[in-house]
């Protein structure tokens, strides 16, 4: 992988890049950072970049022999350890037993997490993932050779907090490791570490992504339009593995819904609340939050509209009309105020709350902000 094609993280890729021309780069190093960020990407990027015969000052080439073998995780001197599934028949598994799938899962995308890589080596979502005795063993022996081209070997370990009770033999070796050997932990959740891998390896934190790199991730990579990219951002909380689920699960911007559920409200009509906030819930809590999203833009725009003269609505053609009509029904203090209740009703369902408590509330705020209005 390029640094290029990693999103973001500037100023921790120019530290990696000058370690590297510098020849200063830790040999241990940790790459923290939560589920969906741009840890993995990193960490293969400055293993090319280690490698690459021909690098500039802030990228590897792609083009050599190296980048070609170590972007499509076939270089002989670059390991990859990783949790796997004991099997009930099965001996102890090691890392290279599912290479392959291995492979496959991190060219696709470098966003998945455990739940996500045990689905694909077992059928079992029960069995507890970890890194096997046998696997340790196994990087002591491969990081034994010397190295079959260039000069240096890496091991790069997804996911350590699986090594569990493997992990001293593998200090031993980061302790004292072989000659031009370089470890890449890259690693969730820093309480699942044992100290003794902290205190060995130098921390890289990787910050979560921000609402506008997601909104340009998804626009790049998806092609949506600025409104959805925009409600995906703020609904995936700067996680691109949540981000690109939503991507995959938005079918629908839901206007005709929201149109008809503030009309309920409007109508002041309780039955028809209650039928409209039904037929909501239905749709399931991931859609709700992105139908509430959606919400929430018609109402801003909404606001924009109303305060603002000769103001342009940023909307999908089908949207405009509604916008128009749905600030005459409101103030904007009212606006404002529906604005964040929608919000906090987004905020209680991303945390569980129940859904359609929270709605046939939220519906019933709704509609006295209408009354107020009269
Ligand atoms: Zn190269």
């Amino acid at each position: 992988m390029l640094f290029s094609n990693v999103i973001g993280l500037s100023s921790i890729k120019q530290k990696l890049q000058a370690n590297v021309r510098e020849n200063r780069l830790a040999h241990a190093q940790l790459f923290l950072g939560l589920e969906g960020s741009g840890k993995l990407g990193l960490a293969l990027a400055l293993t090319q970049y280690i490698y690459c015969s021909n690098r500039s000052e802030t990228d590897s080439c792609g083009e050599c022999s190296s980048c070609r073998k170590i972007s499509s995780l076939t270089h002989p001197d670059v390991h990859f350890t990783f949790p796997t599934v004991v099997k009930t028949s099965d001996k102890e598994p090691v890392s290279d037993d599912y290479i392959q799938e291995f492979r496959k899962e991190v060219l696709a995308s470098t966003f998945f997490n455990t739940s996500d890589w045990v689905r694909v080596i077992s059928d079992n979502q029960n069995k507890n993932p970890n890194i096997t005795k046998k696997e340790t063993r196994n990087i002591i022996s491969k990081l034994s050779l010397k190295p079959y081209e260039g000069e240096a070997k890496t091991l790069i370990i997804w996911m350590p907090e699986y090594l569990a009770g493997q992990s001293n033999a593998l200090l031993k070796l980061i302790e004292e490791p072989p000659q031009k050997t370089y470890f890449i932990l890259v690693a969730e959740n820093s309480e699942a570490l044992l100290p003794t891998i902290t205190s060995r390896t130098q921390l890289v934190k990787i910050p979560r992504y921000t609402e506008e790199e997601t909104e340009d991730y998804l626009q790049t990579k998806y092609g949506l339009g600025s409104q959805k990219a925009e409600q995906i951002a703020y609904l995936s909380e700067g996680n691109f593995r949540k981000a690109i689920s939503l991507v995959e699960s938005v079918e629908d911007n839901y206007s005709t819904l929201f149109r008809d559920w503030m009309l309920a409200c409007y109508s002041n009509n309780l039955k028809t609340v209650a039928t409209v906030t039904d037929d909501l819930h239905k749709i399931g809590r991931v859609q709700l939050q992105i139908f509430l999203v959606n919400g929430l833009s018609i109402l801003r725009e909404s606001l924009l509209y109303k305060t603002i003269t000769n103001y342009q609505i940023k909307s999908e053609k089908e949207q405009v009309d509604f916008i128009k009509k749905f600030s005459k029904t409101l103030n904007a203090a009212n606006i404002e105020k529906s604005y964040e209740q929608i919000n906090e009703v987004i905020y209680h369902i991303q945390r569980n709350a129940n859904a359609k408590i929270a709605l046939f509330n939220l519906s019933l705020n709704l509609r006295y902000n209408f009354v107020r209005n009269r």
